[in-house]
């Protein structure tokens, strides 16, 4: 069995084929996918389709590209969901969540405070549920790793992970997992590809970030979670592992950064 740790299935890019799009990735063997929301918009929305396939579970969260039209208020909502969402088996985390210093909106120095002030106080609030996080991290590998640092959660994933040995080092003495996904399949990815080939193989999580980061046989083309079983070979032709170590051992992986996801009664 694989674990799509990261897939945006409720994307508009997916249509009415979101349902469809997980029986595919089902029939591949997919037999969990990770669906984060991003706004409080969508909460209801990623409860709903992760509620209504066989292989769905959801984070809620407020995703950096969202911080700039997102309200105070909005973190009430989210911690009350939360709350609500406590007893639902299929919600495993507090997601996506992060800081983005790439879009250059984001980095005026008004926004990138208000990035840094939502990252913290949802970081509180999962520390407060003893949730993992599932982060967005570009261009903010060090700033995270501080905040991080301060409001340690319950572990979590450092999604598409593109970071340095270094601070990769730093995620994984956190109780962080590094996700991995399309980004890896391009042979010119030669630092990406070295660190999936090094880093101790109970750090990776698989991910698709579906549609977006498509692997290079799909590129530019719309990604899918059912790409996550030729994304693990590609994780294993680079260890000189089998296939059947790195789906099960990136399942584990999985399960013990998002404990939720190994409850019963899915
Ligand atoms: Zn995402």
């Amino acid at each position: 069995m694989w674990i799509d740790t990261h897939c945006h299935l409720d994307a508009h890019e997916f249509g009415s084929e979101s349902a469809a799009q997980a029986a595919q990735a089902q029939g591949q063997g997919v037999g969990m996918i990770v669906i984060p929301a991003v706004e409080t918009a969508n909460f209801s929305i990623v409860a709903e389709l992760a509620g209504s396939i066989d292989n769905g579970c959801y984070a809620l969260g407020i995703h950096p590209i969202y911080v700039p039209k997102a309200q105070e208020d909005d973190l009430r909502v989210l911690r009350e969901q939360v709350a609500a969402a406590m007893s639902d088996p299929r919600f495993v985390a507090l997601g996506e969540i992060g800081l983005d210093f790439f879009i250059p909106m984001l980095t005026e120095p008004a926004m990138r405070e208000k990035q840094i002030y939502f990252f913290r106080e949802q970081l509180k609030i999962a520390r407060e549920f003893g949730l993992p996080v599932l982060m967005h991290v570009r261009r903010s590998q060090d700033v995270i790793l501080k905040h991080v640092r301060q409001i340690p959660p319950a572990g979590g994933i450092a999604h598409a992970f593109n970071g340095s040995d270094q601070q990769a080092k730093m995620y994984i003495e956190l109780g962080f997992r590094l996700g991995f996904g399309g980004a890896m399949t391009f042979t010119r990815a030669l630092q990406i590809r070295r660190m999936a080939a090094e880093l101790p193989l109970e750090s990776i999580v698989l991910e698709t970030d579906a549609p977006d980061i498509s692997p290079a046989w799909i590129h530019p083309g719309r990604n899918s979670p059912d790409q996550i079983p030729r994304i693990g070979a590609v994780l294993a032709e680079l260890r000189g592992l089998s296939l059947e170590e790195v789906a099960a051992a990136t399942t584990a992986n999985a399960l013990a950064a998002l404990p939720r996801l190994a409850m019963p009664a899915k």
